[in-house]
């Protein structure tokens, strides 16, 4: 105990952990005014199909700009959005964002464009999920087979049986499910055959070692043929080079999403780029240096 360590020292401010629990409370107590102050903002990052060349989904990414604690990335604030079930609430703003600014963008013309949105798993563990995301759709006046729902494969191991009825009713309304970060968690494979996934999303840290790793290159490719062979469509996730796009589109991977074409960019931003790719073609693309 801090007491035994004595000599006016404390425990709590020598532990290891103690950066990351301040920063954590930090977080927690700004983020519960975040929602009502329109801290929040949704970025927007283009899929890119290799064989049409062509820009058919884009991925909603939150952001938040505080004014107390500025930028903080979601890989931080999302975690403790779980931890308080601030979540919920977040996630239905992020799909009703999400899915209104896609039906903004069909009626300017860009109406084969689809939209993915990332969903907790303590979402999709709400009885009423489903029924929220329909309503959601029916409100945007958008048919279910534009949006994408993406979960992680923890979600899916940890919540199996709660949530493959949920999954089920999803796909047969014709909404899609994809497997984001696919390769980096440790499900098994069997579970691709249980579960209704439309989507494989191969995780970047595989598309960053592909021509530096010894073995990355040899499961992309099996995971391409895998996913082709049970119809699935295979994304790459941060792509960021000219040579990870070509091995990839050898290796007939379906759609890309990087750096290298598009980081994720305000609606503003993202709606300008796309209009103008709709004239333009989306053109070479410029490889990312850090
Ligand atoms: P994710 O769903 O796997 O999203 C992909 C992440 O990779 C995004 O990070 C994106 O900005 C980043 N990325 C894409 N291409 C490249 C690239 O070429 N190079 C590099 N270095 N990075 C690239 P971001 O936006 O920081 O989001 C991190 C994670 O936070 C997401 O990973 C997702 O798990 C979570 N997240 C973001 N928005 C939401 C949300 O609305 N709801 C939930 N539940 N989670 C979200
Ligand atoms: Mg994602
Ligand atoms: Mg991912
Ligand atoms: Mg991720």
């Amino acid at each position: 105990t801090a007491k035994e360590a004595g000599k006016g020292r404390s425990a709590v401010f020598d532990h290891p952990l103690n950066d990351s629990f301040i920063e954590r409370m930090n977080i927690e107590k700004h983020l519960y005014k975040a929602m009502e102050q329109n801290e929040f903002e949704l970025f927007y990052q283009p899929q890119v199909d290799l064989t049409l060349n062509k820009v058919t989904g884009l991925e909603a990414l939150l952001r938040w700009n505080s004014p107390e604690l500025g930028f903080v990335s979601p890989l931080k604030f999302i975690k403790v959005a779980e931890d308080s079930h601030l979540i919920i609430p977040l996630g239905d703003w992020v799909l009703r964002t999400a899915c209104a600014f896609l039906k903004s963008l069909h009626e300017k013309g860009l109406t084969d464009l689809s939209m993915s949105v990332n969903i907790s798993m303590l979402q999709i563990l709400q009885t009423d999920f489903n029924e929220m995301v329909l309503i959601t759709l029916q409100t945007c006046d958008l048919s279910p087979k534009y949006l994408e729902l993406e979960l992680t494969e923890t979600v899916l191991v940890e919540t199996f049986d709660h949530v493959l009825y949920k999954l089920n009713e999803l796909r047969e309304l014709n909404i899609k499910i994809a497997l984001d970060d696919f390769g980096t968690g440790y499900s098994s494979l069997s579970y691709l055959t249980h579960l209704p996934i439309t989507t494989l999303k191969i995780d970047k840290s595989f598309i960053d070692s592909i021509h530096t790793g010894t073995h990355q290159a040899a499961l992309i490719e099996q995971i391409i043929i895998i996913g082709k062979r049970m119809n699935m469509c295979v994304v790459a996730e941060g792509v960021e080079q000219t040579l990870q796009l070509e091995y990839l589109q050898q290796q007939g991977c379906d759609k890309i999403q990087g750096y290298l074409y598009s980081k994720p960019q305000s609606a503003k931003n993202v709606e300008q780029l796309l209009l103008q790719w709709e004239n333009t073609g989306i053109g070479t693309p410029v490889e990312f240096q850090y």
